[in-house]
């Protein structure tokens, strides 16, 4: 049975609140070895219930208001047993505020949370059994690198040859055997993201809460780094819950993505059905390029339906969630742009005539913008290694778009 807060905030979670913010100010506080340093007071209230639940973290109509900001209102979502999970938004879309939540930094006015089948929200962060990587490290500047990684479990008071076996452990399977005498002002960003993982997942957490991990790192490190977290979370199996703004660490690092937007879920889904079949405009927009056009109903014949839009009438073939959205009169469209063809297309393609404004030749693809009546095209070709198309700003060209390639949208 699920434990939800309704309505007014219970004076028992208010008090609780008042406890936890003044025992743990700052983020700091949270991943702090501190935090884990009483592991067994971690373990859930009902570890057979924990042991048997396939969903790590469950959210039920979470809401919390900050003033006149919603910022969730109304969050329900399951992140399931070892999977990568990421929340992704633009800024201010509430990703935090969830994880937060989560961590049992915050508490929401309402709804429920559980955590390995346990109700959550009664326990304090400390007991919870999460631990959180912050962007900001959080690293003790007067412990090294292998005390800091070391810290939680002397507070848990093990025994030395246990805490040198685990310290080790995680330090060779993070690559920081090297830097292990060192303290955090002798290293690098990269470094020390690598010291504050190993140190959080020492304590082999159920869940492991990231919150924009990667967000200071350049380029280049980020994208090694991201490829590590993933072979790091296989390995050990410990669910993680990502938390970026990022779309394309988010798509190739993720088992499943919930888009957020507003303080709400738009669309939860692996990263190729975020791709393939999105939603929204907001989620088709936000993940990938894509070409958006209000259109009419004009007639419906199988799953094929006829559609008036500002590139001229389009046929659209019809997904089984599309056929309900058909009937609504008004329409919206998207098409993504390397889903056009500008060289010939395949038999039964909507054909339509266009003039190029403009081409961006990008190494691996070619970027061309294409006026088709009044409407504006965004087109990608891929540079395969056979001749160029050889098109120019001002020549015409037959544009051809698959009616399988035009999705429905809903908003
Ligand atoms: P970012 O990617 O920029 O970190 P986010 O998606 O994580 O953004 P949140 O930090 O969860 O967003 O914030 C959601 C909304 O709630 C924002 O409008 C933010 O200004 C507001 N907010 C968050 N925390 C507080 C607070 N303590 N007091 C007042 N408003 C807050």
């Amino acid at each position: 049975m699920w434990l939800p807060i309704k309505g007014a905030r219970s004076p028992f979670l208010n008090s609780q609140r008042v406890r936890l913010l003044a025992r743990w100010p700052h983020d700091f506080a949270s991943s702090s070895p501190a935090v884990s340093a009483t592991k067994s007071a971690l373990q859930p209230s009902d570890p057979k219930l924990a042991a048997h639940s396939a969903l790590a973290v469950e959210c039920q109509h979470l809401t919390r208001r900050f003033g006149k900001i919603d910022a969730l209102a109304g969050v329900s979502l399951n992140v399931r047993r070892g999977e990568f999970f990421t929340l992704l938004g633009p800024s201010g879309c509430g990703k935090t505020t969830l994880l937060r939540i989560i961590a049992g930094l915050d508490l929401p006015d309402s709804g429920g949370l559980r955590i390995g089948g346990v109700e959550a929200l009664p326990l304090p962060a400390w007991r919870r059994p999460v631990n959180t990587v912050f962007q900001s490290y959080a690293l003790f500047p007067h412990l090294s690198v292998s005390e800091n990684i070391a810290f939680g479990l002397r507070m848990q008071r093990l025994d030395s040859h246990h805490i040198v076996r685990r310290t080790t452990s995680v330090m060779e399977l993070t690559q920081i055997m090297p830097l292990a005498g060192r303290h955090p002002n002798e290293l690098s960003g990269g470094q020390k993201q690598r010291v504050a993982l190993a140190r959080a997942i020492v304590n082999e957490p159920e869940v492991l809460l990231l919150d924009e991990p990667l967000g200071a790192l350049d380029l280049k490190l980020r994208k090694e780094l991201q490829l590590e977290l993933q072979h790091l979370q296989k390995r050990l199996g410990i669910t993680f819950i990502h938390v970026t703004h990022d779309q394309d660490e988010a798509m190739s690092m993720s088992d499943r993505i919930a888009v957020m937007s507003a303080g709400r879920v738009e669309q939860l889904g692996t990263p190729e059905e975020l791709y393939e079949q999105p939603k929204t405009r907001f989620v088709a927009q936000f993940i990938g390029a894509c070409n958006l056009f209000d259109g009419k109903f004009v007639s419906h014949t199988g799953n094929t339906v006829e559609t008036e839009t500002p590139l001229g009438l389009l046929r659209v073939e019809l997904s089984a969630a599309g056929i309900d959205l058909a009937e609504q009169g008004q329409l919206s469209l998207g098409i993504r742009p390397e889903r056009i063809s500008l060289t010939g297309g395949e038999a039964g393609d909507n054909r339509l005539l266009g003039r190029v404004e403009e081409v961006i030749f990008n190494g691996a693809e070619t970027h061309y913008r294409v006026t088709v009546d009044k409407a504006e095209l965004r087109v990608t070709e891929l540079n395969s290694g056979r001749r160029a198309i050889g098109l120019f700003p001002g020549d015409s060209v037959e544009v051809s778009v698959p009616p399988r390639n035009i999705f429905l949208l809903e908003g």
